[in-house]
């Protein structure tokens, strides 16, 4: 039997209530749930400005537990990817501003009219390490999400924990006998890597300092919509407690962000889907 998540590690991506709520409300509501983080958007960061936003999650005493999202660094020509790094670039800046405990990278897909999947991947390492040093001075990690490969051709070229490691170990070695920098890691999302048979070595692989976000929502069968049908923790296949158990036997003590992309939960009054988190987070997860 696993015990159950501490209460407090719970933390709330903003992605669960964005189409009823603006930043303000979001930390607002955070701090009337007892809710102790948050993971905000950028488009709702943008509204608010990163330095109100930081203000209002001081005055509250949330934790940020990540930034979404910076990435989508491959594109057709020289210039797109320019743009790219330079939208990193900022995105780092607002992480640093709200005190970020890392920027989750959502990596991209394959350029338009291009079939170079291994191209593309390899653009994304050329981003990151582009951006990387610029991480490093703001002391925002930088976290690859590995998206399910459903996405890998428009949002992710990178789909799977240990291709993600690869990625981290290549450009942030860990010097023999030592741990890593901790400025690159990866941002594991129950949604998108719990079909995988290799997830549990891949975490058994992870390096505690590697491990730098934990996301969860539901994989609901049938699944009716490729992006925007995600389900509230219980109501699924992913076995929840399993996985998290596994992630703290690989070191993780970090916060437990709810990630729930939902037509179906957008429909429902915050309030209610905040208290329904809060809840399925200490019985489901
Ligand atoms: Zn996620």
């Amino acid at each position: 039997m696993i015990a159950p998540p501490r209460a407090e590690l719970l933390s709330l991506n903003t992605a669960t209530v964005r189409e009823q709520w603006n930043l303000r409300q979001m930390i607002e509501g955070c701090a009337r749930h007892g809710i102790r983080g948050i993971s905000p958007w950028r488009d709702k960061l943008g509204e608010l400005g990163a330095a109100e936003a930081a203000r209002l999650i001081r005055q509250h005493e949330l934790a940020v537990t990540g930034l979404c999202r910076g990435g989508m660094f491959p594109a057709a020509d020289a210039a797109g990817r320019r743009a790219a790094i330079d939208d990193n670039w900022r995105a780092i800046d607002d992480a640093a501003t709200i005190g970020a405990r890392c920027l989750v990278l959502v990596v991209g897909g394959i350029p338009a009219g291009s079939k170079d999947l291994a191209g593309a991947r390899q653009m994304v390492i050329d981003g990151i390490a582009a951006v990387l040093d610029h991480a490093r001075a703001s002391r925002v990690p930088l976290a690859i999400e590995p998206l399910h490969p459903m996405y890998c051709a428009d949002r992710a070229c990178v789909n799977t924990l240990d291709q993600a490691l690869d990625i981290c170990d290549a450009l942030d070695p860990a010097p023999p006998g030592a741990s890593p920098s901790g400025a690159i890691g990866v941002a594991v999302d129950a949604y998108h890597v719990w079909w995988d048979p290799n997830l549990p070595r891949a975490l058994e692989r992870a390096r505690p300092e590697r491990l730098l976000a934990y996301h969860i929502c539901d994989w609901l069968v049938p699944t009716t919509d490729l992006l925007l049908d995600r389900g509230m923790m219980g109501d699924g296949v992913i076995d929840l407690p399993a996985l998290r158990a596994r992630l703290e036997g690989s070191g993780y003590r970090g916060f437990h962000e709810v990630e729930i992309l939902s037509t179906r939960w957008w429909q429902r009054d915050p309030d209610e889907v905040l208290r329904i988190v809060r809840e399925r987070h200490l019985r489901c997860s």
